[in-house]
């Protein structure tokens, strides 16, 4: 079916955009990806009803299918949604910055609490780290040899039976030895319970931490999600940081916990070693959740393709006759697609050397609008725009003939300047060298 599929859209060449009908099949594979993935089903049809609205209409590139087309719409949505707070830790102007890791036993806090001081400590800050964790003499243990291993202080008291006050004199210590950030490595339960979460509600109102970090297992998977949320209810959680994510775990919960929280991913850990670990980032983490990822090269392969054929095809036809109006409209759409000037200038022979071609959007608009406004006469010969013409075109366009006069200016610049370039290279344009 697909194999027909595919060649039907192919003969259509662009001219196919998303409907409800042509994408079922690719929504399907979403749904079992994204589930697959531990992603929470109530998020599932959320995120995908979203997606789809968003998607119909959409046209589809030649040499793609509509569910290649719809896969990387969703790629590029879930890359929207993971990256779209602010994920760097708030460092406070008056040092000590006070971290909270919180989270359920063996998640991964007392050695996120290592790589943390380690990242801090590669950005030239010092730290302290506060064994909190009381009850397990052990877990103070551990926390200490990692503080070896950093040559950083910890802060702990083994006879201490009160994880408050352990807290705020953790603090102190660093504020007397000016320390830039504390790190406070609390316990955790194998399952949430009250006295836990009476604890360190305790040790939040105590110290008032600038971060509250809850340290989730990806391996949990989606778990992870109604833990977080408790969490974040009873304590209110600033960040997250996702650990084990160098097992094969897919990375689902993240979404699902990004969706039911509100709060950002910060890091995430891949590995046990106190290096492995990076900012979280989301252009990976929804390739890993969407599994998806050749579909996804696949799809931005194609669309640089055309932008370059599209160029292709420009540069050709503005060696024969240079450019009118229409060529200049499909530029300025070129160039908006492709993001900046700049992407497109490689590929134009000439374009380098335009003056005043940074459009935003706003003038783009305009000039839209102006040339929208002309005859198709006009756009090809800007030549036979007269006096009147220009009154008309302005007045159609909602702008003045000094910017209509503008606009002819600019393209017979442009003409000026397409021809010396010509001239120098003899015609042959730097674009079918590189191909
Ligand atoms: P805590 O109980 O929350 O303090 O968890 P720990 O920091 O003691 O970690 C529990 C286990 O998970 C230890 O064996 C760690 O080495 C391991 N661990 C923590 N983070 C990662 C990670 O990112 N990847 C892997 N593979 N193991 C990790
Ligand atoms: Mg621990």
């Amino acid at each position: 079916l697909n194999e027909k599929l595919q060649g039907v859209f192919r003969k259509l060449r662009g001219e196919v955009k998303l409907t409800e009908e042509n994408i079922k099949e690719a929504i399907k594979q979403v749904r079992i990806a994204l589930l697959e993935a531990d992603v929470n089903y109530k998020v599932v049809k959320k995120f995908i009803d979203n997606v789809q609205s968003k998607a119909i209409g959409e046209i589809v590139l030649k040499s793609l299918t509509p569910d290649q087309v719809f896969i990387k719409l969703v790629h590029d949505e879930l890359v929207s949604i993971l990256g779209s707070h602010t994920s760097k830790i708030n460092l406070k102007p008056n040092p000590p910055t006070v971290i909270m890791l919180v989270g359920l036993q063996g998640s991964g806090k007392t050695t996120t609490a290592g790589k943390l001081a380690k990242y801090f400590q590669k950005d030239g800050r010092s730290t302290l780290l506060v064994a909190d964790d009381i009850y397990r003499p052990a877990a103070i243990d551990q926390l200490i040899v990692l503080g070896n291993q950093l040559k950083t202080d910890v802060f702990y008291d083994k006879e201490s039976k009160n994880a408050t006050e352990i807290a705020v004199r953790g603090v102190d210590q660093a504020k007397k030895s000016a320390k830039d950030i504390v790190i406070i490595d609390t316990a955790g339960r194998l399952h949430i319970d009250e006295d836990l979460m009476k604890e360190l509600k305790s040790i939040k109102n105590a110290v008032n931490p600038d971060e509250i970090l809850f340290v989730a297992d990806a391996m949990i998977g989606q778990d992870a999600v109604n833990v977080a949320k408790q969490f974040n209810e009873a304590i209110g959680i600033t960040g997250v940081i996702f650990t084990k994510l160098d097992g094969d775990a897919r990375g689902g919960a993240a979404l699902s916990i990004m969706e039911v929280t509100g709060v950002p991913i910060k890091f995430v850990g891949i590995g046990e070693k106190l290096d492995a670990f990076e900012l979280f980032h989301p252009d990976r983490m929804a390739s890993r959740i969407l599994g998806m990822g050749d579909v996804v090269t696949l799809v931005e392969m194609a669309q640089e393709a055309i932008d370059a054929e599209e160029a292709k095809e420009m540069a050709t036809k503005v060696g024969k006759t240079g450019l009118d109006f229409n060529d200049l409209l499909q530029q300025f759409r070129m160039i908006k697609k492709m993001g900046s000037l700049e992407s497109i200038m490689k590929l134009i022979p000439g374009l380098s050397a335009m003056p005043d071609l940074n459009v935003d959007d706003k003038q783009f608009k305009r000039i839209e609008a102006i040339i929208y406004s002309m005859t198709p006469e006009e756009r090809k010969k800007a030549h036979i725009i007269n006096g009147s013409r220009k009154k008309r075109i302005a007045k159609g366009s909602g702008t003045t003939v000094n910017d209509v006069n503008k606009l002819i200016m600019q393209l017979e610049q442009m003409n000026k300047m397409l021809k010396k370039f010509k001239n120098k290279f003899g015609g042959t344009n730097k674009f079918d060298r590189k191909m």
